[in-house]
C-alpha cells in the first residue's frame, strides 16, 4: 500500500468514511510534515497543529498525527477556512497549509471529488506559507502553570484563561457571555 492509502485507512476508522475533506486534511498532513522534515507514518509527541475549521479534514489531521484537545497539541481557531498550521515543536519550524478556492466545474459525485482531490497535483489544490506561531505558554502540553477561581460564578478557571476586571479573576462565561443561557 502507497503511503497516501496508509494514512486515508487511518483517516477512514477514524472519521467513518474517506469523503472529500478526509482526503483534503490527509493530503494537507503530508505536506505539511514533509515541509517539517517530518514522517506522517511515525507517531510523534514533537508535533502541534492549529487546525481553522471544525469539518472532516480535521478528523483527518488528528488521525494520522495523533494530535488531540486532550493533549493540547490540537489547536482550534474558529475560523470555518479548510487550513492547518503544522509546528515541529523541537525544531520551531512551523507552516501554514490552506485549500485553495475550487474552481466551479466540479462533479458532483463526492466519490468522483474525492478522486480528484488525491489526484490533483499539490499546488492546484494547496497554498504553503513557511510560518511563525508564537504558542502561548500557558496553551503548551504539560502541567497547568497557573489556575483560579471566577470571582463571579465560583468555577476553577485552568491554564491563565481568566481576566482580570478590577483586580479580581473572572472567567470568560462571566466577562463576555457565554454560548449558553442557563434556565
Ligand atoms: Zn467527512
Ligand atoms: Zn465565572
Amino acid at each position: 500500500m502507497s503511503t497516501i492509502d496508509i494514512l486515508l485507512q487511518k483517516a477512514k476508522e477514524f472519521h467513518g468514511e474517506i469523503c472529500p475533506g478526509i482526503v483534503m486534511g490527509t493530503r494537507m498532513t503530508i505536506a505539511g510534515m514533509r515541509e517539517l522534515d517530518m514522517d506522517p507514518l511515525l507517531k510523534t509527541q514533537d508535533l502541534i497543529v492549529y487546525v481553522e475549521i471544525d469539518r472532516c479534514a480535521t478528523d483527518a489531521i488528528q488521525a494520522i498525527t495523533g494530535v488531540s484537545l486532550g493533549h493540547r497539541s490540537l489547536k482550534f481557531m474558529n475560523y470555518g477556512k479548510f487550513a492547518a498550521t503544522f509546528i515541529n515543536t523541537q525544531t520551531g519550524k512551523a507552516v501554514r497549509v490552506s485549500a485553495l478556492p475550487k474552481n466551479s466545474d466540479q462533479p458532483k459525485d463526492m466519490k468522483e471529488v474525492a478522486k480528484m482531490i488525491c489526484n490533483a497535483p499539490e499546488e492546484e489544490i494547496f497554498k504553503i506559507q513557511k510560518v511563525h506561531v508564537d504558542i502561548p505558554k500557558e496553551d503548551l502540553p504539560g502541567f497547568p502553570t497557573h489556575k483560579d477561581v471566577c470571582s463571579r460564578c465560583g468555577e476553577g478557571i485552568m491554564d491563565s484563561k481568566e481576566i482580570i476586571i478590577e483586580g479580581k479573576a473572572v472567567c470568560k462565561n462571566c466577562a463576555q457571555g457565554s454560548y449558553y443561557t442557563i434556565i
